[in-house]
């Protein structure tokens, strides 16, 4: 349930409210507007008795049931939009970033000229899978920890911070010590034991739509990690599974704007997975900005025809370098740009 305080409530009151909430066996989750304080009661659904309990309370102006099944992750109980600051730039409330990078870590040579390629482009941070979720077990697998050693070596060339993926709960504090967002992919989006960790480590998340998830259920895997205490998640829309073959996956432009009638969290657009090939993917890309997306995770690779994976659809330097380009164009038409490293610090 939702707590809204009167306006010239004291903190005496708030302070009184924030531990009956405890004692009634629920965790207070204080959001401080400039106009009203909200406090959400999480966990199971009230009584209408314990919501009448709560109305009586001095300072407490309406309490109202919050009627999604996710609670922090709720645009009812954090009506702000939640922005993620990196050293490079920010994303959410307007802020645009955008994470370039190949599918996955190959050599030290593929992922430093990589980085190089994101960076002079003004991508604001490098993205590469040091492990990777295959399909098939006789896939490539990604170099492992060695990956992220250089990882490390390409943010300290490129200055660029980077996501990384995490595949079970054993690897987060390892890929954790490293890396500056840890990305669940989308065959994990479920996985409610690595959700937990992730959440623990205290990074930001990165976390993509399973490919047959709806809305909700997407909703309430970020509520997992929200639940830990860790409030920096990024949501991504990367495709879902449909009767069309023609792409790899079918991207759902749509959960943009839904996403972000539903939550505070900044939505993000792989463009990608879903086109499969790389022709298509800068117009999924800027369809998802146009539909609203806070950022952009792309692959892009030195020698995308080398690829060990995902060779089809990532883009070479050229072809990234046009899409930024036409990033820089379309984001002013919709009362955008892309996000600078000053705001990010001070804004
Ligand atoms: C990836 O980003 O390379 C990846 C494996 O993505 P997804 O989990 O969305 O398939
Ligand atoms: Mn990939």
């Amino acid at each position: 349930m939702l707590i809204v305080l009167k306006r010239d409530h004291t903190q005496a009151e708030l302070q009184t409210i924030i531990e009956e909430i405890e004692r009634q066996g629920y965790r207070p989750h204080v959001s401080q507007g400039e106009e009203t304080t909200l406090v959400g009661a999480i966990g199971r659904g009230p009584t209408p008795e314990l919501m009448e309990h709560f109305r009586a309370l001095p300072g407490v102006a309406e309490v109202i049931p919050i009627s999604k099944p996710y609670k922090l992750a709720s645009l009812e109980v954090s009506p702000r939009p939640t922005v993620l600051r990196f050293p490079t730039g920010a994303t959410g409330g307007g802020e645009v970033l955008i994470a370039a990078g190949p599918c996955g870590v190959e050599s030290r040579e593929q992922i430093l000229s990589g980085a190089r390629i994101v960076q002079r482009h003004g991508a604001q941070m490098l993205r590469g899978g040091a492990f990777k979720p295959r399909t098939s077990p006789y896939s490539y697998q990604g170099m492992g920890a060695e990956g992220l050693e250089l990882l490390k070596e390409a943010r300290e060339q490129s200055g660029l911070p980077f996501v990384t993926e995490v595949l079970s709960p054993d690897q987060v504090d390892l890929v954790a010590s490293y890396a500056d967002m840890l990305q669940i992919g989308a065959r994990n989006a479920q996985n409610f034991p690595l959700l937990l960790a992730a959440g623990e480590s205290g990074k930001p998340v990165l976390l993509k739509r399973g490919m047959s998830m709806t809305l909700e259920e997407f909703l309430m895997s970020a509520e997992y990690i929200l639940s830990t205490g860790n409030r920096q998640v990024i949501l991504v829309e990367r495709g879902i599974r449909t009767f069309e073959r023609a792409t790899r996956f079918t991207l759902d432009v749509a959960a943009v704007p839904v996403l972000k009638s539903w939550t505070h969290l900044p939505v993000w657009i792989d463009p990608s997975h879903p086109a499969g090939r790389r022709e298509w993917v800068s117009a999924l890309a800027l369809a998802g900005l146009a539909a609203g997306a806070d950022g952009l995770i792309v692959e892009v690779h030195p020698e995308p025809e080398q690829a060990l994976s995902d060779a089809a659809q990532q883009l070479n330097e050229a072809e990234f370098a046009q899409l930024m380009e036409r990033i820089r164009s379309l984001l002013p038409a919709l009362g955008r740009r892309l996000s600078q490293p000053s705001e990010a610090l001070h804004g």
